[in-house]
Parts: C-alpha cells; structure tokens; sequence
C-alpha cells in the first residue's frame, strides 16, 4: 500500500486548494477525485471579487460586473461601485487551472478514481488503498468522509440552475419571496451564456416548488427554459473543520453560505487554511474563524427570514431599502451585516 503524507477526497476548489498548498510546502499529496474531468460542478460560477485576492487571477473570470441589480417584491435597485463587486468563473476553466498549479507543485491527482470506503489509516478505491498520515474530505456536500466521521448534515440549501445561450447585459437578483421563499432566482451572466437558476434552503422550500418559481420567474421574462434542470444541494450545516489528523473543508465542512448558497470563495479558503493548520500546529486560523463568523451570521440572517413568512419579507425589504439609501454597502451585506476584515496571505 502506497503511503503519502495527506489524502485529499475530491478535487473541487477546496481540495485543489488544500493540495497545492501543501505540495509548495514539500508533501506527497495525493488527490483523489471521482469525475474523470474536472471542474464538472453544478455551480453559476459567481464570485466575490474578493476571490482575486485568493491568487485566482483575473483572466480567468468570464465576466466581472461594477453593478448588480436586485429586485424584491416591492422594490428594484441597482448597486455600483467602481472597482468590479462580483465575477462570473467557468468552472470548468477554473478546474483546469487549479488542476495544472497542483501539478505543477508536485500533487499526485488520480481522476475517475471515487473513494469507495475510509479506515483509521487508509482510503479504499477501486485502483487500490492509499496510506495517509492526514486525511482532507474536500468531497463536497454529500460528503463521504464527513459521513465516515459521524458529522449528521440537517441544514442544507438547493440550487437549481440552467446554461442559457446569449447575451445577458447585467448580474440580477430576484428575491421574491412568492416564488423563492427566503431564497432568490438569479442570471449571472457569462460569455455568451449565462446561468439561470434558484437556491433556496430546503427547509423553507421544496425541490419543485422551487423549480416550479423557477419556471415561473422565466417565462415571465420570456426565457425559454429546457427541459432538464440541473441540480445539487449545498451544505451549510457547519460542524467543525478538524478532528485530529483528519479535516473537512468546502461543502463538505458546511462552509457554504445559507443565505445565498455561495460556496467556491469558502472553499478556496478553508482549503489553504486546512493546509496551513497541517503545516503547522499552531497556525492561529485567524481568516477561517472570520469566515464561519461570516457564515454563522448568514445563518442567523436565514432563520430571521424563514421563520415567518412576513417578517422574512420586511427583512429584505428593509435591507434593500437600507442599500438604496447607502445606509448599507453591498460589501457589508455580503459580509453579513459585518464589515470584512484582511487576510494574510500563506
Ligand atoms: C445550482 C448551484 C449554483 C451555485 N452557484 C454558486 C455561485 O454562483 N457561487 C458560489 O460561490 N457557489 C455556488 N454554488 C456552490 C458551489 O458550487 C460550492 O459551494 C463549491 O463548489 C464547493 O466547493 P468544494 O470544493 O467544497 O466542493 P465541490 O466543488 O462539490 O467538489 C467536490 C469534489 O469531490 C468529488 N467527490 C465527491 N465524492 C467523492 C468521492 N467519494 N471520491 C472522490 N471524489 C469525490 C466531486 O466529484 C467533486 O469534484 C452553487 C451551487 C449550486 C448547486
């Protein structure tokens, strides 16, 4: 049986991330990812501007927006800044990207190779078992190790999405709560297609109420949507990140934001910081716990929004109206009513 010093169970962001990380660092890693191509996720592709300041460079972004603009039931607004706020990624494009620089800083990646089964020491795939001395679970929300550790996941959102062909002008959410609940339905527009979909925690809302909004929302702007939706749950359900020599990070961690389902940023981020803490044992963890601050707020946000259906309502009411009138940058509302604080590069 082959040993390396970490396993890492997927290869999304967060496990490229992670790996990267740690080959720079002079690990044997090894990646094992069960999609023989990769970057292959259900996702918009939507992202924080501050994503940039992660080293993915600005190249590789589809589109980057200055404004976005937002509707609610009774209002409709438009933010701007200067600099771009949000970015649109390929997540294919960025797969491949994130793939090369883990290769090229010495990560073991084995595609089409699924972890069939986890042991005190080893992982079990179809190609044979690998030893570890750290173990990673950066395999997304339905994660098979954080199932393999007894972590239960009960707060998870739905996002339900469509590549549409053709040209789309601006980045647009519509946070009607009759079609969405306490969720929203957006267009994040790419090169020459844009994604069209919905998230909503699926507490508050069933898979096909969801997508029947969805429909809804579409034909109302006369947008032929196709038959087959694309689908995937987000999880959100946060419950620790380490557990002795073993991590979770991204989805699979419940790092993914409740409120808006936004999760690549969180996992670009947990993945270096589950690198930095298995470098070192006392790395202080300062951005992380900053992020699941953030995180824990949107949660809090969430549950004011979904507890009762009018309350929910008058929450994005007046937060909007708070927008319009500057009392609230966009930035803040991203941060979850909390200004974001810098982080220190690895
Ligand atoms: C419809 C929709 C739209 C979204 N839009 C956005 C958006 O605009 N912006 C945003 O920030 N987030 C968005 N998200 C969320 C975002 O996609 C995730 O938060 C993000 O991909 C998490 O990254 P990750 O690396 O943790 O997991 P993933 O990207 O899910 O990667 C996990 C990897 O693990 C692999 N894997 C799983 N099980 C195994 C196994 N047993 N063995 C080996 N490999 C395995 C998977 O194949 C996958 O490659 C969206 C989600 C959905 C559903």
């Amino acid at each position: 049986m082959k040993r390396f010093h970490t396993v890492i169970v997927g290869a999304g962001p967060a496990g490229l991330a992670c790996a990267t990380l740690l080959a720079r660092h002079g690990k044997e890693v090894l990646v094992l990812e069960r999609n023989s191509q990769l970057g292959k996720k259900v996702c918009a592709g939507g992202i924080p501007s501050a994503t940039l300041a992660l080293g993915v460079p600005a190249d590789l972004m589809e589109r980057s927006f200055t404004s976005q603009r937002i509707r609610s039931n009774w209002q409709r607004i438009r933010i701007s800044d200067q600099a771009p706020m949000v970015c649109t990624v390929n997540r294919q494009r960025l797969g491949k990207w994130m793939a090369e620089k883990a290769q090229q800083a010495g990560v073991e990646l084995r595609t089409g190779t699924p972890v069939l089964a986890l042991a005190e020491k080893k992982v079990c795939t179809r190609a044979g078992e690998f030893g570890y001395d750290f173990l990673v679970g950066a395999d997304g929300s339905g994660s098979l190790v954080r199932r393999w550790l007894g972590i239960p996941t009960r707060r998870c959102g739905i996002g339900i999405h469509f590549q549409m062909p053709g040209e789309f002008a601006e980045m647009e959410w519509h946070l009607d709560a009759t079609l969405f609940g306490e969720g929203y339905g957006w267009i994040f527009p790419h090169q020459g297609s844009a994604s069209i979909g919905a998230y909503a925690g699926l507490a508050g809302r069933r898979p096909h109420q969801l997508l029947a909004g969805l429909r809804q929302w579409a034909s109302r702007l006369a947008i032929p949507l196709p038959e087959q939706p694309r689908a995937a749950l987000v999880n959100h359900d946060y419950r620790g990140h380490r557990f002795k020599n073993r991590f979770l990070v991204g989805d699979a961690a419940g790092l993914a934001s409740g409120l808006t389902g936004e999760g690549i940023y969180s996992a670009l981020l947990s993945g270096e910081e589950a690198a930095l803490a298995i470098l070192d044992e006392n790395h202080d963890g300062a951005a992380l716990k900053e992020l699941i601050r953030k995180q824990h707020r949107h949660g809090r946000i969430l549950d004011l929004a979904g507890g009762f259906r009018i309350g929910g309502k008058l929450i994005t009411e007046f937060l909007l109206t708070a927008l319009r009138a500057g009392l609230l940058s966009y930035h803040e509302l991203e941060m979850g009513l909390h200004p974001p604080q810098t982080r220190s590069a690895p």
